[in-house]
């Protein structure tokens, strides 16, 4: 999945996201990221969330959507991406087999990431500065 969150000088958020889906997936096969609340979700009053990773993990908690809505009741970005991820893993004891990742932001322009293991990065690009920021993670 490449995904996107953008904000811009008036406080404006867009998103968006594309897949080729998983590797050996079933025909047919509909992940997360083509279902809005799931693999994207962008409220303009309140921010915006995407999703990569294990798809069906993703939909069962529709994450993005779920991310949004913390942030909505006054969570970071953050806080919001690492309770998205405890929601998954504390219904999964097989985590360890997949990753699942999300980043965040809100209508501050502050951002949040968080997957389940260590080294998945995002690029951060703010004020003429791309930077390439290593993803805070559940398990090592
Ligand atoms: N989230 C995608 C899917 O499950 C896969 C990916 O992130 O590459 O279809």
């Amino acid at each position: 999945t490449i995904g996107m969150l953008a904000i811009d000088n008036n406080g404006d958020i867009a998103g968006a996201c594309t897949t080729s889906g998983l590797s050996y997936k079933m025909k047919g096969r509909v992940g997360d990221s083509p279902i809005i609340g799931s693999g994207l979700f962008i409220d303009n009053e309140v921010g915006g969330a995407m999703a990569t990773g294990m798809g069906e993990e993703v939909l069962k908690t529709v994450g993005s959507f779920l991310i949004v809505e913390l942030m909505r009741n006054g969570m970071s970005p953050q806080k919001a991406c690492e309770e998205a991820i405890r929601r998954i893993v504390t219904k999964n004891d097989k985590y360890k087999d997949f990753q699942v990742a999300y980043v965040a932001i809100n209508k501050a322009g502050e951002i949040g990431h968080y997957c389940i293991h260590e080294g998945f990065s995002i690029m951060k690009y703010q004020n003429g500065v791309n930077e390439n920021v290593l993803t805070k993670f559940y398990h090592t």
